[in-house]
């Protein structure tokens, strides 16, 4: 099951990136305007997770974070707060808020699932453990799928383990020595090369027609998972 994240965000357009963006990420999403909106949807939704901003018209993210850790249901609920500017993100971190964690505006794309992820993770650990995602490639440790996209990529068991290990922490060099010793085990007669021939078909499997290639090759250093993109949200 996907993880629903509700959205609070006044902006039209940083809704918009943010739905592509976690819709993407393998993450369900309802959109919320304004707190009363927002309030509504918690009721009938049981959102995962709440992407809350601060600045929001007529009742703030911080009031409406707090009104919702006061009442039983909703006390537990993981938020995230968004917030213009580094200063407001200390001036709320020193208030009880209840947040679970905050990020500041620009940021990233990758940043915030990261963050995301590591709060469900904490808090609800149901779901981390059994879909790990990155940019628009998603894999389902329970069925054994991965997806880029909507597409569904067929791979063997050692590329599914493979891909799981860069998975688990995106952007981290792993060395060849190192997958060697995670994915066929310290006791395997394997060579190293044999990695590099994995990450070449593992490579081709998940750039089928033509996508943006997710896998950085590091001179005399390994592998990571890894892509340009970067977007900034304002
Ligand atoms: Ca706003």
């Amino acid at each position: 099951m996907r993880p629903l994240i509700l959205v609070v965000e006044d902006e039209a357009g940083v809704q918009e990136l943010l739905a592509y963006n976690l819709e993407r990420a393998g993450f369900a999403v309802e959109q919320a305007f304004d707190g009363d909106q927002a309030l509504t949807l918690v009721a009938e939704r049981s959102p995962d997770l709440i992407l809350l901003d601060w600045m929001l018209p007529h009742r703030s993210g911080l009031e409406l974070c707090r009104q919702l850790r006061r009442r039983r249901e909703t006390a537990n609920l993981p938020i995230i707060m968004l917030t213009a500017r580094a200063e407001e993100q200390d001036r709320l971190r020193g208030l009880d808020t209840g947040a679970d964690d905050y990020i500041t505006k620009p940021f990233s794309i990758d940043e915030l699932i990261a963050r995301m992820r590591a709060v469900l993770r904490r808090l609800r650990p149901a779901f981390s453990e059994e879909v790990l995602t990155f940019a628009d490639l998603t894999m389902d440790l329970a069925s054994h799928r991965v997806l880029r996209g909507q597409e569904e990529v067929h791979l063997s068991p050692t590329e599914f383990r493979l891909l799981r290990q860069l998975l688990e922490r995106p952007g981290r060099v792993f060395s060849r020595e190192q997958l060697l010793d995670l994915v066929w085990g310290r006791d395997q007669e394997v060579e190293l090369r044999t990695v590099d021939a994995t990450i070449r078909r593992l490579r081709r499997a998940l750039n089928d027609h033509n996508r943006p290639d997710l896998l950085r090759t590091v001179r005399a250093a390994g592998y990571a998972l890894d892509h340009k993109a970067g977007e900034l949200v304002d």
